[in-house]
Formats: structure tokens, C-alpha cells, sequence
């Protein structure tokens, strides 16, 4: 099992698909499945390539969720091995997507052969839902597939998505949820004019600062037993042409928030225009949505995940709903139990990604593991 998984993650990391190429990393993957039962379906929308796998027909539907793409390696030459041709050292996988997130591919391939191997005859089917688009604007991607699915009402129920989730150890870490995100892109309008005559001029800096300062401050919530309280940063500011004597004539900002699932993202943007709209400045505003939180605090497919990682590991493993967006948003609002699991996280998007080859077939262990609690 454990050279099997090794060898299908060397494979796709030699494959080059920095977002959005697949780079044939799907095709890898149906040739692997293809002949253990499954009906493949290539979606490609755009640039992008999806694949639609299932086998069975039945509920309930168990379905792995990932991505082949890639984020691009940065120079070569700072990598102490070239990152699209995997190698092996001190017991560590080297190569771009090694831990994000080609092992827990090849896991996901490995332990559904040893699944369905062993219980030809399981309930309910098994799915995967993989996309070349998640390290991109995530617009043709799973987004999209999701889509297609519920036009014709094919459902998941429980859905594992393999980011790498875990933080020291395979397994530490489970995510069982995650914020929300929002985007503002603000441009606040004053009238530029000589800094002597000020009178004649409107300054934006002066005029939003105490609005800024009154975002920064403001209490969104005080989050819950799953969630941080919600956050709100000013990630960019731009005014002023450069010369000490002008008092510009524009500012832009740009600010985000990280949301619990205490507030929704129009109470946010009502909140926010209710304030701005105190001050003295004309402004226009364009929002940009990242997705809902979701929230998966129970139910079969967290109990079987931290049973079987119990079980291959003898870890008790943390839920968490911190860190950034992942595919799961879009998978959520299905109604499916959404469950985010992987390897080490410590390299990922870094020169000398790697992995540990051993934690690699544990995955896969606990990926069968949690087949086995659900399907058989
Ligand atoms: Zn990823």
C-alpha cells in the first residue's frame, strides 16, 4: 500500500500543473479508477479541467473533493530539488504539490482500491470531485461542478476534502468548518488642490481616517464554541501624487473580513455602509463575496474520521475551523457534511515543499479507514 501511494504522488508531482493545468494529473487518476467501477465524467469549463467520478448509484454518497493544480514553484534554482520531478530524501517527498496537495490524491486513490477491493458489495457510492482550479480565481471550477450536480440533483452526503489539514502530525488536525470572506474595495472622492489653500481643496486622508478608525475598532461579534470572533483588516491604502505640496484628490483602500457564522455578509455590509455614511466624504464601494462559513459540528463523517485516525494513529485529533477558504465553501451550502483532511502543512506554497512518505500511507489507512466506518 504505502510504495503504492509513494509512486502514484511521484507521478502527478512529474506532471507540471501549475494552475489552472491539470497537466493530465486527471487522466492519471481516471485510469486509475476507470477499472474499479467508476463512471468518469471530464467537466471542462473555461481553462479549467474537472472530473465527475462515482461509482454506484445509491445513497448515501461518500465523495473525496481536490484539486490537481499547483501553485507555481518560484525560482528553480532556490529549491534544493528540482520541484517537478519527485525525489526522495531522508525519508521526505520532495516536489511542488507534494503536500498540497498530490499525497493526499494519490491516498485518496489508494485507499478507495482498498476499499472497494475488499467490500465489492458497500452501501451507497463513492464519488470524487476533482478540479484543476483551486489555486486559481476559483471560477470554473468546483464552483461550477457544484452547479451541474444540483441542476440534476445528484447529492453528496459526507464529503472529505484533502487539504492538508494537519499541523506536526497526520491526522493532529481535522478542519470541520471554516470562516467566511469578504472583500471591500473602497474609493473615497475629496478635491485635490495646493496643501497652502486647503480651504479650496477636500482631503481624503483626512476625511476617512476616523472612519477607518472606527471599522478597525468596531466589535462584529464575539464569534462561538466553533469560531473566532469575526476580524476586520485594512489590507491596502493608496492617496497622495507623490509630491509634498498637493493634497490628492482620491484615496483607495482595500479591507477585508474574516466571518463566523454569528453574522451573515449583507449584516456586514450594512453595518459598514451605516458607518462610512457618519462621515463627511463621498465614496463608492465594490464588494467581492468569498464564500459563506460552514460548519460541520457533528455527525457520522466526523465520528468515523476521528475514529479511524484514532485508530491508524492512535492520535485524538483537534477540530478547527481556522485558516484560509478552501473548495469546502462551495461544497456546504449543498447540505453535504463537509470534513477537511491532509497531511503536514508546515511547506505548503514554500520553496522545498515536501512531505513525509510515511505519513502518506498512514492517509491512506485513515482514508480507508473512514470509507470503511461509513460505506461498508
Ligand atoms: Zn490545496
Amino acid at each position: 500500500m504505502s510504495c503504492e501511494v509513494l509512486a502514484l504522488t511521484e507521478e502527478l508531482i512529474n506532471r507540471q500543473s501549475v494552475t489552472p493545468e491539470d497537466a493530465g494529473c486527471q487522466q492519471l487518476m481516471a485510469e486509475y479508477l476507470a477499472p474499479l467501477g467508476f463512471e468518469i465524467e471530464t467537466m471542462v469549463f473555461e481553462d479549467t479541467t474537472n472530473m465527475w467520478a462515482r461509482k454506484g448509484k445509491g445513497d448515501p454518497v461518500f465523495c473525496f473533493a481536490g484539486h490537481t493544480d499547483v501553485v507555481p514553484s518560484g525560482p528553480a534554482e532556490k529549491w534544493t530539488f528540482p520541484p517537478f520531478e519527485a525525489t526522495q530524501h531522508e525519508g521526505q517527498l520532495y516536489g511542488r504539490g507534494a503536500a498540497d496537495m498530490k499525497g493526499s490524491l494519490a491516498a485518496m486513490l489508494v485507499a478507495t482500491k482498498a476499499f472497494v477491493t475488499k467490500h465489492p458489495e458497500h452501501t451507497g457510492s463513492i464519488a470524487f470531485l476533482i478540479t484543476s482550479d483551486e489555486e486559481g480565481p476559483f471560477i470554473n471550477g468546483t464552483t461550477r461542478v457544484i452547479d451541474t450536480l444540483e441542476a440534476r440533483n445528484e447529492k453528496m452526503t459526507w464529503c472529505l476534502v484533502g487539504e492538508p489539514s494537519s499541523t506536526t502530525l497526520v491526522g493532529d488536525v481535522v478542519k470541520n468548518g471554516r470562516r467566511g470572506s469578504l472583500t471591500g474595495d473602497i474609493v473615497i472622492k475629496g478635491v485635490q488642490g495646493h496643501v497652502a489653500y486647503p480651504h479650496l481643496a477636500k482631503n481624503p486622508i483626512h476625511a476617512s481616517a476616523p472612519a477607518f478608525a472606527e471599522l478597525a475598532q468596531t466589535h462584529w461579534d464575539s464569534g462561538n464554541a466553533s469560531f473566532p470572533p469575526t476580524s476586520f483588516q485594512v489590507s491596502n491604502i493608496n492617496s497622495g501624487t507623490g509630491a509634498g505640496n498637493v493634497i490628492p484628490g482620491d484615496l483607495t483602500a482595500c479591507f477585508n473580513f474574516r466571518f463566523s457564522t454569528e453574522v451573515t455578509d449583507k449584516q456586514l455590509i450594512e453595518r459598514v455602509i451605516s458607518i462610512l455614511d457618519k462621515y463627511d466624504f463621498d465614496y463608492e464601494i465594490d464588494w467581492t463575496f468569498n464564500g459563506q462559513p460552514f460548519l460541520t459540528d457533528s455527525g457520522k463523517l466526523v465520528e468515523a474520521t476521528q475514529d479511524a485516525i484514532k485508530d491508524v494513529t492512535g492520535r485524538q485529533t483537534e477540530l478547527s475551523t481556522a485558516g484560509g477558504t478552501s473548495d469546502g465553501r462551495f461544497i456546504a451550502p449543498t447540505g453535504a457534511q463537509v470534513i477537511e483532511l491532509g497531511p503536514v502543512n508546515a511547506t505548503i506554497h514554500k520553496i522545498d515543499e515536501n512531505v513525509n512518505i510515511k505519513d502518506l500511507a498512514e492517509l491512506a489507512k485513515i482514508y480507508q479507514g473512514i470509507l470503511q466506518r461509513l460505506l461498508a
